[in-house]
């Protein structure tokens, strides 16, 4: 059974899709396997979704730092408005209750951000520390610092942010977190593992009155021996 969440990817990739397959010549390659940009490094339209889903690894970042081409099709994807909380908003129930009030009841959609983990692994004894994330979609000027929250195998709330050039002249808006906590499932895991790794979401809202919110996805490794853990900035 497929979240929310992937039903909201695969929309995007529907979305993706339709796009790509009126841009690029055809071939005897899947639309969706094509890629987007000129080199053999660029994504195609199932490396993007998929770079949603998991965070952007360092060599994306890299790629994404000097690959324009990718850099717009990330973009497009990341503001792009999704087809799919248009039909489910209009659903069932959810459309009975707005119809009674006599209100167009409408679920701000979340924007999705593409994040970079600056430092992809923590240690269970050094939670205290901070995390940094890199968002490489989006300008994030009108964030409510207040509204900054992870989720998932990671917990915090004391959310800061900062511009920062990660490569080349590029800046991002960086995240960061002074200290996590661990989810009570991950907690009772790395009780049984040296090491796992786990999915964690990044969410805030703007403070421009339109009610918009983001929320982005990245892997991070949880690990029992602090030993193992590199720095902890975003360079
Ligand atoms: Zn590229």
């Amino acid at each position: 059974m497929k979240d929310e969440k992937e039903q909201l990817l695969e929309a995007r990739a529907v979305d993706l899709m339709a796009r790509a397959a009126r841009v690029l010549p055809s071939t005897d390659t899947s639309v969706l396997d094509s890629k987007l940009g000129p080199s053999d490094s660029c994504y195609s339209v199932r490396d993007v979704v998929n770079l949603f889903r998991r965070g952007a690894s360092e060599e994306d970042l890299i790629h994404l730092s000097e690959c324009e081409s990718c850099r717009v099709w990330i973009n497009s994807y990341a503001q792009r408005p999704s087809a799919f909380w248009g039909k489910s908003e209009r659903k069932g129930l959810f459309k009975g209750v707005a119809a009674l009030l006599g209100i167009g009841v409408t679920q701000p959609e979340p924007q999705p951000a593409l994040l970079h983990v600056c430092k992809a692994a923590i240690s269970i004894n050094d939670l205290n520390r901070p995390m940094e994330f890199a968002v490489l979609t989006g300008t994030f000027d009108d964030v409510d610092i207040v509204s900054l929250r992870m989720d998932g195998a990671l917990l915090a709330e004391d959310g800061s942010l900062q511009k920062q050039a990660l490569f080349g002249d590029i800046c991002y808006p960086v995240i960061r977190f002074n200290s996590v906590k661990l989810a009570d499932k991950v907690r009772e895991d790395i009780g049984r593992h040296v090491a796992l790794t786990d999915r964690i979401s990044i969410s805030g809202s703007f403070t421009d009155k339109t009610q918009r919110a983001f929320r982005g996805h990245a892997h991070v490794r949880v690990v029992s021996d602090a030993a193992i853990i590199p720095n902890d900035q975003c360079h």
